[in-house]
């Protein structure tokens, strides 16, 4: 029987909470098929500088790389937020990216028919539901590029090149094969020459993908298109700056952070598998929080890392007849709706996997 070697970075607030969450469906599932699971627990975020003074031990970074796929909570929090920079439980996230090669950033946003009211557009706009993926580049562009300051200037580089344009071009259409077939490859050519060899190189990448319609579009454009007509979306592949404040835009025209799983991939198999959403410290404690945007995490990681399309399929659609049969936590539900605890979320969602 296959054992696949899961490392567990619960993290602080209700990260342990939403991955305890996640645990109970993996072990369910496995429970129904011929495979199980190791889960290996290392300390991260704020709960690993109290402990051992490093947001990001070494020891956890070790374990990850032996591991098949990694699932995280969320890190940080009120308590270390006056450390300096490097000792925050965010620069620990920068860190473990980079240690494990995480060059690709995978954030389905995806509405819920029920949930439609939680949209901030108007519901023409998404009729029939939203279904988006936004591919960004993690580990290159202006975030890693060469950066200095003096007293009164600052400057920061932007860079890609060849080989990291290629690898993210072909995550992204390799995805599109297995969706809608069409990638938006959005950049700002008209002005940025790194935008300019972006293009070429998504292009020469597209040569092998004919089935794959795809088109380029300016940033400032995506950002409106994306509030005018989100559906005209299946896969948006983009760089480093440009993917963070698309698929937080993305995220937001769904209205449930709760909901939102994200996938980090590095060559191969590997990735790490958390939630969009953070720590939450304002409900932490208190066995309230949603649990489905990790365990739709999970669903990736069975699809991207362990090779289980099926059963990656069956736990998205447990969740999506749970939501349907009205299961909602505190964040989803409106006035007069039953309102569950982590628990109840994740037992329903066991119980529709049974069904
Ligand atoms: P947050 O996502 O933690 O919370 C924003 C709001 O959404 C809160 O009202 C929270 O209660 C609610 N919420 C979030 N997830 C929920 C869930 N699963 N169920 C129900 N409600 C949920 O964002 P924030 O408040 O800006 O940040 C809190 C901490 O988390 C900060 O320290 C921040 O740095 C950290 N953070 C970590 C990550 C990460 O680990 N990747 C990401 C974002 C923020």
């Amino acid at each position: 029987m296959k054992t696949y070697k899961i490392a567990v970075l619960g993290g602080d607030g209700i990260g342990p909470e939403v991955v305890e969450g996640a645990i109970n469906i993996m072990e369910h599932v496995a429970s129904k098929n011929n495979f199980s699971f190791e889960f290996n627990h290392y300390l991260a975020g704020g709960c690993a500088i109290d402990e051992k003074n490093d947001p990001m031990p070494q020891e956890t970074i070790d374990g990850c790389k032996a591991s098949d796929a990694v699932l995280l909570g969320a890190v940080g929090g009120e308590k270390w937020d006056t450390l300096p920079g490097k000792m925050r439980p965010e620069s620990g996230l920068l860190r473990i990216r980079a240690e494990l090669g995480l060059f690709a950033n995978l954030r389905p946003a995806q509405l819920f028919k029920e949930l439609a009211d939680a949209c901030p557009l108007k519901s023409e706009l998404t009729e029939g539901g939203l279904d988006i993926l936004v591919i960004r580049e993690l580990t290159g562009g202006i975030y890693f590029g060469e950066k200095d300051r003096n007293e009164t200037s600052g400057y920061d580089t932007l860079k890609y090149s060849d080989y990291e344009i290629r690898r993210i071009a072909k995550v992204a259409f390799e995805t599109a094969m297995k969706r809608n077939k069409n990638v938006v490859s959005v950049d700002k050519a008209n002005v940025l020459e790194s935008s300019r060899v972006w293009r070429e190189y998504v292009a020469e990448v597209a040569k092998e993908y004919p089935e794959v319609t795809q088109t380029n579009m300016y940033v400032d454009n995506a950002a409106m298109q994306l509030v005018r007509y989100p559906n005209q979306f299946d896969v948006i592949v983009t760089g480093n700056m440009f993917g963070d404040i698309l698929s937080d835009e993305a995220a937001m025209i769904t209205g449930s952070i709760g909901m939102l799983p994200s996938a980090s991939l590095a060559e191969g198999k590997f990735g790490l598998y958390e939630p969009v959403h953070g720590s939450a410290p304002d409900i932490a404690g208190q066995g309230i929080a949603n649990p489905i945007a990790t365990i739709m995490s999970v669903a990736m990681m069975f699809r991207y890392s362990l090779d289980l399309p099926k059963q990656a399929d069956e736990i998205e659609s447990a969740v999506a007849k749970a939501v349907a049969q009205g299961a909602r936590t505190k964040d989803i539900a409106v006035e007069g709706e039953k309102v569950l605890s982590t628990k109840e979320m994740t037992q329903c969602i066991i119980d529709n996997l049974e069904a």
